[in-house]
């Protein structure tokens, strides 16, 4: 058997909509991606999750705790990749919300924002990581996926 890419997918702060939507997206590509992608990290795919080596890590999701931090810095060191997958994880729009309250809000929060080491302010990938590319969409745009997972496969010398 040849070479396959050595996927992540991984989710931080938001609703989960483009871990579905990449759920979706296996229903009709599956067949094509069995003998190319090793998917070692996927919650959603209940496998071992490996965070060893891998290609590409497709993430969701915007930054708003310390843990998110830590471990989005884990995943920047662990793979060649990283590609930024929704609006959340691009911009952290719609999942920052907080960041807008007003000061007597914000005051109202701050002990639950402690409490839980949450940041300031929620953030994007790219205020943490270099990131490499994005898939755009709240959800993702399945086509958009479709394609950067499959210019990775050609980059990678698995097609
Ligand atoms: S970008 Fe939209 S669909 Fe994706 S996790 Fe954020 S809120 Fe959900």
């Amino acid at each position: 058997m040849g070479k396959k890419l050595r996927v992540g997918i991984f989710s931080f702060t938001g609703d989960e909509g483009c871990v579905i939507t990449f759920v979706e997206i296996l229903n009709y590509k599956i067949r094509d991606w069995a003998d190319k992608v090793d998917f070692v990290h996927a919650r959603v795919l209940r496998n071992k999750n490996d965070m060893a080596d891998i290609d590409v890590s497709f993430v969701e999701g915007a930054i708003a705790s310390d843990k998110d931090r830590r471990k989005l810095l884990e995943i920047r060191e662990n793979s060649k990749k990283v590609v930024a997958i929704g609006t959340c994880a691009i911009s952290g729009a719609p999942s920052n919300h907080r960041n807008f309250f007003d000061e007597a809000t914000r005051e109202e929060i701050r002990p639950i924002l402690q409490q839980f080491q949450h940041l300031e302010k929620v953030q994007p990938l790219n205020a943490f990581v270099r990131v490499d590319a994005v898939v755009p969409g709240c959800p993702i745009i399945e086509p958009t996926f479709v394609k950067v997972m499959e210019n990775y496969l050609k980059e990678f010398g698995v097609t």
